[in-house]
C-alpha cells in the first residue's frame, strides 16, 4: 500500500568484490511488531484473573490453621505458583513496555549512593544473611536516566548474584569511573558461568540450569529486561565470569550519559 515505508538491511562484501545485497525487511518488521503486540495484550489479559486468584488465596490461607493439614499444605502451593505466575506477567509487560515505548521520558540525574544502597537493602532481605554484601560508589558523577529502569536493572544483577553465587559469599554493588565514562557493576565470588553460555544469556527464557532456576524463583527474564534498559540508555551490557571464579555484569555508559554534580546539591 502507499504509506508502506520500505526497509532495507543493507550488506556490503568487501569493498574489492563491489556487491551490495538489499534484502526488504518491511515483513520481518511487522511480524516483530505483531508479537510485541500480542505479548503485552496476552500478558495484561492475565493480569486481572490472576489477581482476583491471589486475592482468594490471601483470604482462604488466613484460616489455613481451620484446615487439614493436606489442604493447607495444597494451599500454599497454590499461593506459591500464583506467586510465580505473577511474577512472570509483570515481567513480561515491563519488558514489552521497554521494547515498545521510546523512552527517555522520565529521565533525570539519580542519586547513585542512595540507589545502590536502595538495592543493597533489597538484596540482602533476599539473602536473608547468606551473604555479605557491600557497596562501593566511587564516582561523583551522577547517571541521567529513568530511576524506575535503572533500579530495576541493578535490582536484577543483584538478585541474581543472591541467587546463583552459592552460600557464604560475597557480593559488591559498584558504580566506578570507566574510561571517560562510567560503570555500574555487580560482582559475586560464586559459582560462575561456562563461557559457552555466555552469548546467549540474555536471550528471554535461556538458562545455565533449567531444574535450578525453577527453583530459585526466577522468571528467566531478568537479563533480557537488563539488556532492555541499557540500550534505552546507550549503555551495553559485559558479563565477565569462570567456572569457579565468579561473575561480573557490566553496565558500561558513555561520558554523554552523566552529570557533574555541585557539592553543594550533594550534600
Ligand atoms: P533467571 O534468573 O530468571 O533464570 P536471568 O535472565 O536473570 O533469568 O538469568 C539467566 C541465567 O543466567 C540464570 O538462569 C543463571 O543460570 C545465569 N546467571 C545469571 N546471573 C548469574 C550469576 N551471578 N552467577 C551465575 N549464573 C548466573
Amino acid at each position: 500500500d502507499d504509506s508502506r515505508i520500505l526497509q532495507f538491511q543493507i550488506t556490503l562484501y568487501g569493498v574489492d568484490e563491489r556487491l551490495v545485497m538489499a534484502r526488504d525487511i518491511t515483513r520481518l518488521h511487522r511480524l516483530e511488531q505483531m508479537r510485541r503486540d500480542f505479548v503485552a495484550n496476552v500478558s495484561h489479559e492475565l493480569r486481572t484473573p490472576l489477581t482476583v486468584l491471589a486475592g482468594y488465596l490471601e483470604t482462604y490461607s488466613d484460616m489455613a490453621d481451620q484446615l487439614p493439614p493436606r489442604l493447607s499444605r495444597g494451599l500454599s502451593q497454590m499461593q506459591a505458583q500464583t506467586d510465580r505466575m505473577q511474577n512472570l506477567v509483570n515481567d513480561l509487560l515491563l519488558l514489552s513496555r521497554l521494547e515498545i515505548d521510546q523512552g527517555g521520558r522520565d529521565d533525570g540525574p539519580l542519586d547513585m549512593a542512595a540507589l545502590l544502597e536502595a538495592v543493597r537493602r533489597d538484596a540482602a532481605a533476599l539473602s536473608d544473611g547468606r551473604h555479605v554484601i557491600t557497596v562501593e560508589c566511587e564516582d561523583p558523577r551522577a547517571l541521567v536516566g529513568s530511576e524506575q529502569e535503572i533500579r530495576s536493572a541493578l535490582s536484577n544483577l543483584a538478585f541474581n548474584a543472591v541467587r546463583y553465587a552459592g552460600e557464604g559469599r560475597h557480593i559488591v554493588l559498584r558504580w566506578r569511573l570507566r574510561g571517560d565514562g562510567a560503570c555500574l557493576e555487580v560482582q559475586d565470588d560464586g559459582e560462575g558461568i561456562d563461557p559457552v553460555h555466555l552469548p546467549r544469556l540474555t536471550e528471554r527464557f535461556y538458562r545455565v540450569d533449567k531444574g535450578r532456576s525453577t527453583e530459585t524463583g526466577g522468571t528467566g527474564l531478568g537479563l533480557a529486561i537488563v539488556k532492555h534498559v541499557l540500550l534505552r540508555h546507550d549503555a551495553r551490557l559485559q558479563i565477565d565470569s569462570r567456572p569457579g571464579r565468579g561473575a561480573t555484569f557490566r553496565c558500561v555508559f558513555p561520558a554523554g550519559r552523566l552529570r557533574e554534580i555541585q557539592s553543594a546539591q550533594r550534600a
